[in-house]
């Protein structure tokens, strides 16, 4: 893994990491947890170690719906990627949006695009959000995963290539739409 170890070598929980992209208003923090985590070629689980962040992960899989950071957390979390505590507040999971749950929806035509930055892909806050009927930007029916699928994912790139093959496999009729 030497990638990885070339990754650690970058980040020390002392200092501000050397790149973090901006959270989008639309994003949620565990998929920009996620983001972060794929730039720097790491699980979420292993940069929450590196970085010493207390993401509220028992079995270090719930990255993409972590629960509400504690205030500390979110202040080494603004330390180490330079954007406001107010900003990460802005994006942090409700709390009734919490618990296990099935599987997670996305919306196929937003997935793959971020308007504000075509060159980030962002999940979406409310497709976390169970009682969302569909997409705010088309009005389209969401596209399901099961949870399984989602929570073996180690940072948001690993989900999107999951969520790729996925739309490939609707296209080519291996799946129905499961909505
Ligand atoms: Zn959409």
């Amino acid at each position: 893994m030497r990638t990885s170890n070339m990754s650690h070598s970058l980040i020390s929980r002392h200092r501000p990491l050397p790149y973090a992209p901006r959270p989008f208003e639309a994003e949620v923090l565990g998929g920009w947890i996620g983001r972060i985590a794929s730039r720097y070629q790491m699980s979420v689980q292993a940069f929450a170690a590196t970085c010493e962040l207390d993401l509220q992960m028992p079995d270090g899989r719930e990255w993409l719906l972590m629960p509400k950071l504690k205030q500390q957390m979110v202040g080494r979390l603004a330390a180490l990627t330079r954007i406001s505590s107010q900003g990460i507040n802005e994006i942090q999971t409700p709390l009734h949006w919490e618990g296990p749950r099935t599987h997670f929806c996305y919306c196929a035509r937003c997935v793959f695009l971020n308007p504000l930055d075509v060159t980030a892909p962002i999940w979406r806050r409310e497709w976390l959000d169970q009682s969302q009927p569909g997409c705010s930007v088309h009005g389209d029916e969401f596209q399901t995963l099961p949870a399984g699928r989602v929570l073996a994912c180690a940072n948001l790139e690993k989900l999107l290539a999951v969520v790729s093959r996925h739309e490939q496999d609707i296209r080519f009729g291996v799946m129905t739409k499961a909505c």
